[in-house]
Parts: C-alpha cells; structure tokens; sequence
C-alpha cells in the first residue's frame, strides 16, 4: 500500500509503501491499514504538521454514505473500513473514503494528464480495470458502481474466459496487465514476470507475444469506441504498469479507434502522467477537499 503526506498545494511532504499482507487474510489487511494511518499521523506530528483530514482509497464497491467497503481481493464484504478508521484515529481527523481508480483518476484530472479537460477518462490496466470518469467536470461514482468498464463483455465464444466477477469475455480477462501475463502463459506454456515481460517479448518479434496483445488492443479498441459514442470524452489517459511501453501500447489504440469513429468526436489517447503516485496523491487532494469545504462551506468542485 502507499501512502503519503500531502500539503493542502498537493505538494507531498512525504512517501512511502508499505505491504499489503492479503494472504493473512481480511481483519489482517485492515489492520495493517489502520496501522499504517496512525503511524503516519503520528509522524506528521511529530515533524511538525497538524493533519487535518485522512483519505484512504481502496479498490471494490465503497458506499460512501456508511462508509462500508466491499472489495472481492481483499476479502472484505461490507467492510466498516471508515468507522474502524476514525476509531484508530479519534474524533479529532476528518476520514474520506474512496475509490482507488476514481481518486486517481482525480488527480490525473487537478494535476496529471488529464489537466484541463471536462469529459475525460482514465483507465489505468493494472491486476483488473476500472475507469475514471470525468463527465461535464465531475467525477462520476454512481453511488460507488459506475466504471466498471473491466467487466463489459468484449470477448464473445469459444475465446471468452471467465472472469472474477462471474461473467465471461470481461474486457479485464483479456486486457489487464495479469490477463497479458496469463493469457500469455497459458499458450506458450512459459511463465513470464508479468505483462511487462510479454511487451518486451512483443517489442523482440515473439509471436505469441504478438498474438495476445492483438486480442487485448482489439478488446480495448472496442471498449473506448464505446466510450467515446457514450461519453464524448475529449481525453483519454491510460495508465497502470503497461504504459511504460508507451507508443507500442498507445499507437496501436490511437489508430484503431481513429478508424472505428465516424461521427463522434476523437478523443486524444495519451498515457497517464502520474503513475502508481496517482491513487495515494488523489486520496488526499480528495481529503483536502473536504476540509475546504467544511471550512467554506461551499463545495469547490
Ligand atoms: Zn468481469
């Protein structure tokens, strides 16, 4: 997990990452989690900086209003993640909970690639796929549910897998960074080091290699064609490890849904600029942003 100290400028005061034990299970990742939010607090303090709100983000279905998580990798169901907080913490922190993808999709929009911009998407292809959506300048959570762009179905037949969440042909299964691993696993019979090994195989001339990511950039055409005919966005970030590619990921995107459109409008596809920063940075412009409204009174967004 990372997490950090952020001054109400965005500058970050400090940083760090900490390990997430999901194989002791459920109760222990929370500790962990509160562990780590005291022991930040406390540091804070003890350097001199009065802390005035908490932001934790974390994957799953957050309901906002009670501050419960449900997050199938981490083995929480309705989790009171928000109230165990504040209780590690006492009265005095403010606590915001939110998504982990949505909140970096917030700071890409205050301060990353996607700066400027009112109907925007991020999509970082990490372990799954989430999406951030910026819709007429906000940021769209559905109470929770909205973009989950991973699990529309663009794989159909034989070739569709079965996903985590149950269905088959999620656009996850194909074009995730675990799915390019997998998937590339799984026809060669090698065990690769993640996806990041498949694109250097890719970028070497390995077949196999070609293969897989063919059938994840044509799933992934098809998801932001859909997208933008829904949406409109004028941006389109994609983030996660893959984008370290960068132009053997991004062109190949570019070009197909350039030749997909007709009417709609051509979102820019760009890569994200603010990396695995971008949660841990948005947890707490998204906690600041609290504050400053309490104090004025008046929402800034
Ligand atoms: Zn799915």
């Amino acid at each position: 997990m990372k997490c950090g100290l952020v001054a109400a400028d965005g500058a970050v005061l400090h940083r760090e990452t900490r390990t997430t034990p999901r194989d002791a299970g459920a109760r222990a990742v929370l500790d962990a989690l509160l562990e780590t939010v005291v022991e930040l607090s406390q540091k804070a303090a003890a350097d001199g900086h009065h802390v005035r709100a908490v932001g934790v983000v974390v994957p799953g279905i957050i309901d906002a209003g009670h501050g419960t998580v449900s997050a199938e990798n981490l083995l929480w169901v309705n989790t009171p993640v928000r109230a165990e907080i504040q209780a590690a913490l006492g009265p005095d922190h403010q606590v915001h909970l939110a998504h982990d993808v949505r909140a970096g999709g917030y700071a890409e929009l205050r301060q990353g690639a996607l700066r400027g911009t009112t109907n925007s998407l991020f999509l970082p292809l990490g372990t799954g796929i989430a999406a951030a959506m910026v819709v007429d300048g906000s940021l769209v959570s559905g109470d929770g549910y909205a973009g989950e762009l991973g699990h529309t179905r663009f794989v159909h037949g034989e070739a569709a897998e079965l996903c985590a969440c149950g269905q088959y042909g999620c656009l996850e299964t194909v074009a995730s960074a675990a799915a390019l691993a997998r998937r590339y696993g799984a026809r060669t019979g090698r065990v690769v080091d993640g996806a990041r090994e498949v694109l250097e195989l890719l970028a070497d001339g390995d077949a196999d290699a070609a293969i897989v990511w063919a059938e994840a950039q044509a799933a992934l055409i098809d998801a932001l064609v859909l997208y933008t005919t829904l949406v409109a966005p004028t941006r389109i970030a994609i983030g996660g490890g893959l984008v370290g590619a960068g132009e053997t990921l991004l062109a190949p995107l570019r070009a197909g849904v350039h030749e997909r459109l007709t009417f709609q409008r051509e979102p820019e596809i760009v890569a994200a600029e603010l990396g695995e920063e971008a949660g841990c940075l948005g947890a707490a412009l998204l906690a600041w942003d609290r504050v400053t409204v309490d104090e004025s009174g008046e929402p800034t967004e």
